[in-house]
This record gives structure tokens, sequence and C-alpha cells, in this order.
């Protein structure tokens, strides 16, 4: 990367990453690059103090990691500014992001001995005077990987099951949030100073890169699919484990039954939220043709209304990394060139680093906007006759994170046939928010569980073991 200063552009100064507000450009902080050594050493630190966190057992680390969730709940308000600074987000949402992660913290502590602890197993044995016992156990040393678009909450749906599980973890956050991770790894330090129970290796995808081949025991990656892929190959190398957590392009159905009101409503946020900068972000809606026309006016009502700008005051901010307008732009340029409209919005929408908000309508099926993740506050809405055409045009995607129906009679039945990892019904991304439900995707979404029962177990090792009564 050139040692640009562009708003937002992370650079690399004398061997320092360097992050910046994408709105001001504004420095917000520095940090040591590491290298391939300087890798394998936080590795090598992670694998000794993971033999003191294990020895702790469940209830050590459950009042450890319950002692950390209250410092960040004193200490929200720190770590939303920080989250609004370094990535331009509005503090509100930052504020639930980070509550969400004290969340997470609290239900991984609480729950991981329920989840992992050893079980007798009934069933008939070949052999009766055998007794058979499953446990779950660490798999050692965890390498989290981030994204920038929710720096606490996306880690920390990683980091705080890895360690309610007795791993221990090399954080390695998005070169566009450098400040955020850090600022997570030394709260935890501050409850526990004992040993490197969690560290954060900081830099390019070069120092991601670098953690795949470490010799860690399990890689959770988060982030584009694109980089996924490379994170996979990487570890395939060593036959390490991965969590892939990737991209989205998730749909809305709006059946003829459904609350159009509230349907626009919950869309409008779940498009826009984080200046649509969401995996889960609902980047299509397939609105039924009897409640198109009334659907399409509400969602437009609403979302010009929003105020786009960065700090106090403003609904969307602005779009974090400078490189994905030419993406969002692409993508209106593309859908309008090919007979489609923009009912709000539209090329002029695009003010770097802001794009207001976008509704494009009559938009081909086999354009970019609605094949690729565009990751702006653009939405594509498409009339279709029934629900059957919704959920085909719906599932018509490699993506396959999350999905939403709106409606009554049929509205369930329509999400378990969406080709998701996880669907709501009569809202939007409900499921995030709760930390006993577990979350992941399929198809080049990903795949492996973060959060709830299979997240805990997702960074275990099952554990057979016979008994000679
Ligand atoms: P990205 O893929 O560009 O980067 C993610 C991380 O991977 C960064 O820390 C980066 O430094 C690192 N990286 C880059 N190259 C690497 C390599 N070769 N090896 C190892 N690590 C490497 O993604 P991003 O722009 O930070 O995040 C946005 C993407 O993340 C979107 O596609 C979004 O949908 C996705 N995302 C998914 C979820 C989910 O839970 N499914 C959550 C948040 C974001």
């Amino acid at each position: 990367m050139t040692a640009t200063r562009a708003a937002g552009v992370p650079v690399v100064e004398s061997g320092e990453l360097v992050s910046t507000n994408p709105a001001t450009g504004e420095e917000v902080g520095r940090f040591p690059v590491a290298d391939a050594d300087d890798v394998a050493a936080a590795v090598a630190r992670a694998q000794v103090a993971a033999d003191w966190w294990v020895a702790l057992g469940h209830a050590g680390r459950r009042a450890r990691l319950l002692r950390w969730r209250g410092l960040l709940a004193q200490r929200v308000e720190e770590a939303a500014a920080l989250v609004s600074r370094e990535g331009g987000k509005p503090v509100a949402e930052a504020i639930v992001e980070t509550a969400s992660a004290i969340d997470h913290i609290d239900w991984a502590a609480r729950n991981a001995r329920r989840v992992l602890g050893p079980r007798r197993v009934r069933g008939r044995l070949a052999l009766a005077e055998f007794s058979a016992h499953l446990e779950y156990v660490p798999m050692g040393v965890v390498g989290v990987i981030g994204p920038w678009n929710y720096p606490v909450v996306t880690p920390v749906g990683s980091v705080a099951y890895a360690l309610a599980a007795g791993n221990t973890v090399v954080l390695k956050p998005s070169e566009y949030t450098p400040a955020v991770g850090q600022w997570l790894v030394d709260t935890f330090a501050e409850i526990v100073p004992e040993q490197p129970v969690l560290q954060v290796v900081h830099g390019l995808g070069e120092v991601g890169a670098a953690l795949c081949h470490s010799g860690v025991d399990k890689i959770a990656f988060t982030g584009s699919t694109a980089t996924g892929r490379k994170v996979m190959a990487a570890c395939a190398e060593t036959l390490t484990p991965v969590l892939i957590e990737a991209g989205g392009k998730d749909a809305l159905i709006v059946d003829d039954d459904a609350d159009v009101a509230a349907a626009a409503e919950a869309c409008v946020w779940g498009a826009l939220t984080n200046a649509g900068q969401t995996c889960l972000a609902i980047e299509r809606v397939y609105a039924v043709a009897p409640v198109y026309d009334a659907f399409v006016a509400e969602v437009v009502r609403r979302a010009g209304k929003l105020e786009v700008g960065y700090g106090d005051g403003y609904d969307i901010g602005p779009i974090t990394m400078p490189k994905q307008i030419d993406v969002i732009r692409r993508h209106i340029d593309d859908a309008l060139s090919r007979g489609g409209r923009a009912v709000l919005g539209g090329r002029d929408a695009v003010e770097p680093p802001f794009v207001k908000p976008t509704i494009l309508v009559d938009v081909p099926e086999d354009s970019a906007a609605v094949r690729e993740e565009t990751f702006g506050p653009t939405l594509v809405v498409t009339k279709v006759a029934d629900v059957d055409e919704a959920i085909r045009l719906a599932n018509d995607t490699a993506y396959g994170l999350g999905g939403a129906v709106f409606g009554k009679r049929r509205a369930v039945a329509a999400a378990r046939r969406l080709r998701t990892g996880m669907a709501s019904v009569n809202s939007v991304i409900t499921f995030i928010g709760m930390s006993s439900l577990p979350f992941g995707g399929v198809g080049h979404s990903g795949f492996g569980r973060t959060h709830g029962d299979d997240g805990l177990r997702e960074f275990s090792r099952s554990k057979a073991i016979t008994t000679r009564r």
C-alpha cells in the first residue's frame, strides 16, 4: 500500500500502522506492524499462557470473563466514541454494537461449563463392561482475524467463545480499525494481567496471512469472501481448522398479508444501518405485486428523511473504506444503465466519503447490484408474482448469510425455505442480538458457527472417553 494519507486509508509509516477517521482524516491510532517473527512469538507466548488459562477451569475463566464484561459495561461510551472516530459510524450505533459484544461475553462465560463439560453418554455399548463419556477440550491457540465494519462485536463474537472454551487468542484486527482492537485487548489485560491470554498483532493482510501459517490450532476469520478463500488455502497447507464468516447479499421477502409499514421500517434499518456496511444488510427486497407500490413508497418516505454526515445528529455516516465507493458507484451505474430506476438517490447520491440512501427498482436480476455484495446504503426492490417466485430469486445467489420474511400465513414456512444460515420473520437481523443462537452462513457466506452452544463447540474438540469398569 502506498504511503498516501487520504482520509480513512490505513498506511504503514516507519513500521507503524496509522489509522485515520474516514470523514475528517484525523489520525486516530499508530501501532507497530508485526512481522512473521512477531506473530510466531505471540503464538508461542499464547501456547504457554494456554496451560495457565486451562488450569483455571470453567469457574476461574468464567469469573475473569465476567469481570471483563463488567469493565466493558462501565466503559461503553469510551468504546463507542473510539469506534465512531476510527470507522465513522454514528455513536448510537457503536453503543448498540458494544452492548451486544458485552452480552456475548456474558453468555459465553455463563454457558461454557453447561455446553462443554464432561457428560455420560447413554446408549447401548457393544461391551457392557465399558462406560462412555464425551467431553469438549480446548483447541489451544485461536487466531482471530477481524473486519472493520463491526470492530467490537465481530471479533468479540469469536474471542469470547474461544476464551470461554479454554483457548488463548491472538487477534489480528482490521487495518482500518486497529485502535479498537488494541483497546479490546488492553481492557482484557487489565482484568487478566498474569498471562498473555488475549494478544493483538497489527498490520495489513500479510499479518493475517502470517497468523494462518503460525501454527495456531484454529483460525476464526471474518471478512470478505475473497479473503476467506485465501485464508482457507493457507490453512489447507497445515490442515488448520477454519471458521469462515464472509460476505452476504441478504434478501427480504414481503408477502401480500404483511404489515407493509412495519416491513418498510425494518427494511430501512436493515438496509441502511452502518451505511449498509453490514454483512447482514438487506440488499434485495422481493415484494409481491399487491403490496409492492405501497412498500416502495413507504421505504422511500422513511429513507428520504435520514441525515447523512459524520458526527452528532446524523443517521448515516461515511463509507469507511474509500475504495468501496467505487464498488457502490459501479453497482448504481450498472443498474441504471440497464433499465433500472432510482426512486431515491442515484448517481448524484455518491458524494465521497458519503453516499446518500439509494433505492433502485426495475433492476435486472443479473446486474451487479443484485448479484454482488454492494456494502453501501443502497437497496434493490423487485416486484414478484408470489412467495414462490420471491424464494426462488432470494435463493438465486452464491451467498447465504441471513434473510427475512414479512407476512402472516406463509411467513414461517418461507423463512424455512430460505437457503441461509439464519432467517427472521416479521423483523430483520434479529438473530444477531441473541447470544444464545448460532450465527453463520452457507455457500459463499462461509461455514462454521459463532455464538450460542455451537459457537462454544466451534472452539473445542470433542473427545470420547471410554472407561472399563
Ligand atoms: P477483508 O476480507 O478485506 O479483511 C478482513 C481481514 O482479513 C482484515 O483483518 C485483513 O487485514 C485480513 N486479511 C486480508 N488479506 C488476508 C490474507 N491473505 N490472509 C489473512 N488475512 C487477511 O474484509 P473487510 O473489508 O475487513 O470486511 C468486510 C467484509 O466482511 C464484507 O464482505 C462483510 O460482509 C464481511 N463480514 C462478514 C461478517 C459475518 O459474520 N459473516 C461480519 C462482518 C463482516
